[in-house]
């Protein structure tokens, strides 16, 4: 079971936000390319979520398919409104947060439900490292002792029951659920917050939340995938062979279903095989008459295309020919440039090389030709 059913998060976005400037209200500017809502709902992915908005802004907020409440002229009043939602729904822990903190983390979220194990109340803070100082008229007035102060970060967290009947009594003009809660005599643990966890008030704030968000994806490690392929087609008669989409010269053919090219094959199969997507004939089956004498080429760019689809894109691959004849040196660079031209690759991503099996095995008998690939596939 979900641990974490009986617990909602009520995410206030119905403020104005007239410190941005801008025609847009800041929860609804983009960040790094997104609405900044849309990162404080991912970061609550799998909790169940009331959205407190403008009812202008009800036609965007739609997009997000979470409960949608409209909010009051007051902070309290939204939040007031987003409990009321919740009423007899079953929740028993609920967490409060502003929707201009778009970079709430999991680890911020999981330590304040940890503490609502033992308080009914938590919320995140973090101490305060530079003096403070009163003033007035420009000039410094004085000191304030910084001992024992923190700044209060969103969300805030509360046993659901208790922070209604706050939210009820509380007369208005709390400046946050802290104080609410505080003002019904509910005890609010002080979780350690998150220095990254800022509310996007001025403009260059978007900047510095950009700049986290790019760290974080750095952090990510990408998912890398190899697959290997191996094909062998036989000699026939013939004056050129298709190797890697290009035709040789030859005193011999190569037999096969399609134009033969062992290794566009041996590719192909090594880019389905790091999908583990099986192989070329799973996608063009022998038996089916329309692939008869195909140019490989359209193999291969299904398969970087099956790639693609699902977010990877080529690394880098490697073909070895095995044959003593025709030499494939002379073509290898032509080669690389012409499957690196199918897959939309750079062509230093592309190796193709050649080997002889010493005149041994069937390959040294000049039966066929055999081929190997490595393909490596990464998704950021
Ligand atoms: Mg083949």
């Amino acid at each position: 079971m979900n641990p974490n059913a009986d617990t909602a998060v009520i995410i206030v976005a119905a403020g104005r936000g007239n410190r941005m400037g801008g025609e847009v209200p800041k929860q609804w500017q983009l960040l790094a390319g997104k609405p900044v809502i849309a990162h404080t709902l991912a970061a609550f992915q799998g909790l169940r979520v009331v959205l407190v908005i403008h009812p202008d802004d009800r036609a965007q907020a739609e997009d997000y398919g979470v409960t949608l409440v409209e909010g009051g002229t007051t902070r309290d009043a939204s939040v007031l409104a987003g409990l009321r939602a919740l009423e007899g729904s079953g929740v028993r822990r609920v967490l409060i947060h502003d929707g201009a903190r778009p970079l709430v983390s999991r680890g911020l979220i999981d330590r304040l439900l940890a503490a609502l194990a033992t308080h009914a109340g938590a919320a995140p803070a973090l101490g305060v490292t530079d003096a403070l100082w009163r003033g007035s008229d420009e000039l410094v007035s004085g000191t304030v002792d910084r001992a024992g102060l923190y700044r209060a970060q969103t969300p805030q967290a509360f046993h659901f029951n208790a922070i209604l009947a706050a939210h009820l009594a509380h007369p208005g003009g709390a400046m946050d659920d802290v104080q609410v809660a505080r003002d019904a005599g509910i005890d609010v643990a002080i979780v350690e917050g998150d220095e990254d966890n800022m509310k996007l008030t001025f403009p260059g704030d978007f900047a510095r939340a950009e700049a986290v968000l790019k760290g974080r994806r750095m952090d990510v490690r990408p998912e890398i995938r190899v697959g290997n392929g191996y094909d062998v087609h036989a000699f026939c008669d013939g004056d050129h062979v298709w190797l890697c989409g290009v035709k040789v010269p030859h005193s011999k053919g190569l037999l096969g279903h399609s134009d033969a090219d062992v290794g566009m094959h041996a590719l192909t199969d090594a880019i389905y095989g790091a999908l583990a997507l099986g192989d070329i004939g799973r996608h063009f089956p022998p038996s089916d008459p329309q692939w008869k004498g195909a140019a490989s080429h359209i193999f291969l760019a299904h398969a970087i295309g099956m790639a693609r689809a699902q977010g990877f894109d080529l690394a880098n691959c490697d073909v070895t020919l095995v044959c003593e004849r025709p030499k494939i040196g002379p073509h290898a660079a032509t080669m690389q440039a012409e499957l690196a031209r199918i897959m939309g690759v750079e062509v230093d991503r592309v190796s193709v090389k050649a080997t002889t099996s010493e005149r041994l095995g069937f390959t040294g008998r000049e039966e066929g030709i055999a081929a190997l690939a490595t393909a490596v596939l990464v998704k950021a």
